[in-house]
């Protein structure tokens, strides 16, 4: 069995708790305009974007940081949406169980709920997005329908859940929708975050559009100070 991937990243910090090995998996269910991570949203290989590993040797590639997952490690499935191909890698993730590696999913969760179920058997951590929660921006902005975002919620375990928002106008202009979500569902923790131009040159390659626009510090500050009213919440960059 093999799965399709744009990049296997070694000795990652920011991908869910300790040293972790982060797999970025092509093809994602919906289509942000400030995707930091471009060449993972089609899901055909473009280029030298994207290739085909089997699951024995993307195994080995996990196993090589193996001693450093004492630090409460393990590896992070990211994309794209990495659940896209979660049947594929379902043999896998039961080798890392067997093997007591801790496993974490970075999810849109605009995806089918069959695919969730799987993800919760066998994760420890969740990294949720919330982009944004109107309806129609959902649609027209992220080519998503927010009814599955909110029913796979409720179906979420919030103890293993990290939120991560990009701050984006759109996310301002939902803070209310936002905030209400998080008092519905506390999670562990949140994490927030600028957006970034590193990509720019990954949309110039691909011809697509990149939406950039930053966001003031006070912006992002006001915001974290609301939502620490609920839970912890920390401004990371990434
Ligand atoms: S969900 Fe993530 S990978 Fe997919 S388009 Fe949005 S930012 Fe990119």
């Amino acid at each position: 069995m093999k799965v399709r991937v744009t990049d296997i990243q070694h000795f990652s910090l920011h991908d869910g708790p300790g040293i972790r090995t982060t797999v970025f998996l092509k093809g994602c269910s919906i289509s942000c305009p400030w995707c930091a991570n471009p060449e993972c949203i089609s899901s055909k290989i473009q280029g030298d974007f994207g290739y085909d590993i089997s699951l024995e040797k993307l195994e080995d590639e996990i196993l090589k940081d193996e001693p450093y997952y004492e630090t409460g490690g393990g590896v992070t499935f990211s994309g794209g949406e990495p659940l896209l191909q979660i049947k594929n890698l379902e043999s896998l993730l039961k080798s890392l169980k067997l093997k007591n590696i801790n496993i974490c999913f970075e999810t849109s969760l605009f995806v089918k709920k069959d695919y969730l179920n799987i993800a919760n058997f066998y994760a420890d951590e969740f990294i949720v997005d919330i982009k944004l929660l109107n309806k129609e921006n959902a649609k027209n902005i992220l080519n998503g329908n927010i009814d599955q975002y909110l029913d796979n919620l409720n179906s979420l375990d919030l103890n293993k859940t990290t939120f991560r928002i990009p701050v984006t106008e759109y996310s301002l202009n939902d803070e209310d929708l936002i905030l209400e979500l998080i008092k519905k569902y506390v999670p562990k923790k949140i994490e927030i975050f600028k957006l970034h131009n590193l990509a720019k040159k990954k949309y110039e390659i691909l011809n697509k559009e990149f939406y950039y626009k930053e966001v003031s510090d006070v912006n992002l500050i006001n915001f974290r100070d609301k939502l620490n009213e609920f839970v912890r919440t920390e401004i990371i960059e990434i």
